[in-house]
């Protein structure tokens, strides 16, 4: 099979990567591990939108035109919402898993991307000019060629398969992971304070274990549902390590033993849900942070902090830098004067490859910089800038010109 463009991961960024690629008129072909789109948004149930919207003052303004504006307004078309929802002294935008599915199906359509559901990259080499990837399908291999690769598999793979230079974070450092799950039947409960007193003295009391206290839930929007988050250390036996098969599969352990013995608190002890119940886990554990690119340029947390402008940004980074190093909750560092930082396209671009881009959580930038990177507003619009410039490549042309193609395509960011 011979395309154009692969895509591998059709998470946030993969997604945006891969429509944008298609619109501009390229054979796109998506690798994609789960039978569905979304990553982390679906498959982790990650259910806000952030990144979406400058920081400041004043009524929501869109950080970035094109692919995240899109999402936004058909996600608020799909839940039926009014608009995004100030939290604090940012806006985020809720999201429903199974919207997001949906929505991916309808633009991979829409725009003619060949996905390839239930595949998973395995390895990639160069081929004359273009790329050859192999992908295994339940055991069939299946040999794919490009001219032009995106990696937005959130974990930097590519990188890792074509042994090229990438960077991780020192286990102890690294952002948490964290276990989110659907809970259902439970009606006109507790909230807030009132819920968290009771884990609190469930945990006194050793009914709960003590991981119990970085529970928190939030409704879906959909009537008796709601989500449970629970940030996890990673590290129930020796170091966290997000790409280790051993620890992912404790962590996915404990997540479930955490979420249902809180449930099951929770019915005994709290108004409104005694009918409640675990409804669905999610397909896999949340990971914030794993294995990252090294590029041409590497966004640092000093150039997020201060609000820093590049000459060929390609997207705008508007989240505040959100550490979650330990359980105890998000540590938040709000850039100078709310001020959205630039990415560059050299965060894009492999330091020492031409024809390969980085998109998403994976892109080159440092620990400080990815704790703002990260979030999916952030991920779509990075996706689309890698779209853009992977078809460039695949052209034979300069891809300094993705700039102004993303300029004559949807105008300039803010
Ligand atoms: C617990 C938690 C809470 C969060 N909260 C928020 C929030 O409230 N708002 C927000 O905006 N962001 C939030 N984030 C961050 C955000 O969800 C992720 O950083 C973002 O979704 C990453 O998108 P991505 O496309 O880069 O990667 P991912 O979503 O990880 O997608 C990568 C895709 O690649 C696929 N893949 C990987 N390797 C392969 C392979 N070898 N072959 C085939 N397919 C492969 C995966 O299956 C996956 O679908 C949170 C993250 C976590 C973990």
């Amino acid at each position: 099979m011979t395309a154009d463009v692969i895509v591998l991961g059709a998470g946030s960024a993969g997604l945006a990567a891969a429509v944008t690629a298609a619109r501009e008129g390229a054979k796109v072909v998506v690798l994609e591990r789960h039978g569905f789109a979304g990553g982390m948004g679906t498959a982790s149930l990650v259910h806000t939108f952030c990144g979406l919207y400058l920081l400041g003052e004043g009524p929501p303004r869109l950080a970035n035109p094109g692919f995240p504006a899109e999402m936004a307004e058909r996600m608020l078309r799909a839940t039926g919402d009014d608009g995004p929802v100030r939290m604090g002294r940012v806006w985020v935008l809720r999201q429903h898993p199974v919207e997001f599915v949906r929505i991916a199906d309808e633009l991979f359509r829409e725009s003619g991307v060949e996905v390839l559901f239930h595949s998973e990259a395995l390895r990639a080499e160069r081929d004359g000019d273009g790329w050859t990837v192999e992908a295994v399908c339940r055991g069939q291999r299946k040999v794919l060629k490009a001219k032009a690769l995106v990696d937005a598999s959130g974990d930097a793979v590519l990188a890792d398969l074509l042994g090229a230079a990438a960077e991780r974070t020192e286990s102890a450092l690294l952002q948490r992971p964290a276990y989110v799950f659907g809970v259902q039947g439970v009606v006109e409960a507790e909230e807030g304070l009132a819920l968290a007193g009771r884990i609190v003295d469930g945990v006194r009391r050793g009914e709960l274990p003590k991981e119990a206290l970085g529970l928190h839930f939030r409704s879906s929007g959909r009537a008796g549902e709601i989500f449970g988050s629970i940030d996890l250390s990673g590290a129930e036996e020796g170091d966290y390590d997000p790409l280790d098969a051993g620890c992912l599969s404790r962590l996915e352990v404990r997540g479930r033993q955490v979420a249902s013995a809180a449930v099951d608190f929770l019915k005994r002890e709290a108004a409104g849900w005694a009918a409640a119940y675990v409804s669905h886990w999610p397909v896999r554990a949340g990971v914030r942070e794993s294995r990252r690119w090294i590029g041409r340029h590497v966004l640092s947390e000093a150039e997020v902090l201060a609000g820093t402008r590049h000459a060929d940004d390609i997207a705008l980074a508007a989240w505040p830098l959100e550490f979650r190093e330990t359980t105890r909750g998000p540590k938040l560092r709000f850039p100078e004067e709310d001020r959205a930082a630039g990415i560059p396209l050299g965060c894009l671009m492999p330091r020492d490859l031409d024809g390969v881009f980085a998109a998403g959580r994976c892109l080159s930038c440092d620990h400080g910089a990815q704790a703002s990177l990260r979030v999916m507003g952030t991920c779509f619009a990075t996706g689309q800038a890698a779209g853009v410039a992977a078809v460039l490549a695949a052209r034979g042309e300069a891809v300094e010109g993705t700039l102004l193609r993303l300029r004559e395509l949807h105008g300039s960011p803010e």
